[in-house]
């Protein structure tokens, strides 16, 4: 029994595999924006899937009181031009991880041939401006009126509701992507499905989201930033996007994992573990961002042996 004002149904099988679902995580209030409710968090039993999913899961009609503080709705922080924060950009050239970051922003695009776009879950519209700076035509596709608002400003061409409903034309794209989404939607088969069919033959499919084996998880445990309930309705690995990828029809599915944002999820987590929430924005302080930072080093040294250890994974699949 969930005591809260989002309405929920019970969710005791695998969404994925129908699995038996053994409790892992239980009674997590929202760390990160303050919807009320407590929530549980199972896995799927079945070694084979291993899917993280909620339940009691929100009803798809409750589901704008869980955003109503959300990123989308705040002006983003002004970027830092300190001492510390120019060696920071130094070290994040030096080593790489500007560009390994930079590579992930635009879901491993960058160096494709430029097409026609959609980007599912656009929020504000950053990463489309990006892509179109690129030579892309793109199109974005939005449920939040207020995100869809503030990318319109950037005179991008957003579709306003779900993607299901919006009737897009069939094989129209040559590339959909969605980075961070998946994991938000009642039904993520159904929404693969749906880019299947506006995608062009031979089109190409990006996704990013969190990573259940990612040394985060392992770390942090239940005050892993990315479980974040109740908006993260079911959570992946490599192996359960692939999976779900191949459910959809596409083929060429491959999944891997990126450790390259590392950092900003140990910032979430540390600052969980230590105060019970993380508010995004402020700068962390010179002590968990040297807490942070190091993790990311440690994460990206892990990654090098351990594949699936990243924070993030990214699924491309071809229709
Ligand atoms: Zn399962």
């Amino acid at each position: 029994m969930n005591d809260c004002a989002i309405r929920t149904r019970d969710c005791p099988r695998c969404p994925l595999c129908q699995g038996e679902g053994g409790g892992l995580y239980c009674r997590l209030p929202d760390r990160l924006f303050g919807a009320p409710g407590l929530w549980n968090i199972r896995q799927c039993a079945n070694t084979a899937c291993g899917l993280l999913w909620l339940d009691p899961m929100p009803l798809a009609e409750d589901l704008p009181f869980a955003y109503q503080d959300y990123f989308t709705h705040k002006d983003k922080p002004v970027e830092r031009t300190g001492m510390i924060h120019r060696l920071y950009r130094l070290l994040l050239a030096v080593s790489g991880l500007a560009r390994q970051r930079a590579e992930l922003r635009t879901l491993f695009l960058r160096h494709a041939l430029p097409g026609r776009l959609l980007e599912v879950g656009c929020g504000t519209g950053e990463r489309l401006a990006e892509f179109r700076s690129l030579g892309w035509e793109v199109e974005g596709q939005e449920i939040d009126p207020v995100a869809v608002e503030r990318a319109t400003a950037r005179s991008l061409c957003i579709h306003l509701g779900a993607l299901p409903n919006l009737s897009l034309p069939e094989n129209h794209f040559d590339a959909v992507v969605m980075n961070h989404v998946i994991e938000h939607v009642q039904d993520p088969l159904s929404l693969l499905c749906e880019c299947r069919r506006v995608l062009k033959t031979g089109g190409h499919l990006a996704v990013v989201t969190p990573n259940t084996t990612s040394l985060g998880h392992r770390c942090y445990g239940s005050c892993w930033m990315a479980l974040d309930p109740p908006r993260h309705l079911h959570l992946f690995s490599p192996k359960t996007l692939q999976q779900l990828a191949c459910n959809a029809g596409f083929r060429d599915c491959q999944a891997w994992t990126t450790a390259a944002n590392a950092q900003f999820v140990a910032e979430g987590s540390i600052a969980i573990q230590r105060t019970g929430h993380h508010r995004f924005g402020p700068s962390p302080g010179l002590a968990l961002g040297l807490e942070s930072l190091l993790f990311q080093l440690r994460a990206s040294a892990t990654i090098l042996v351990r594949k699936h250890s990243g924070e993030e994974c990214v699924l491309t699949a071809t229709k």
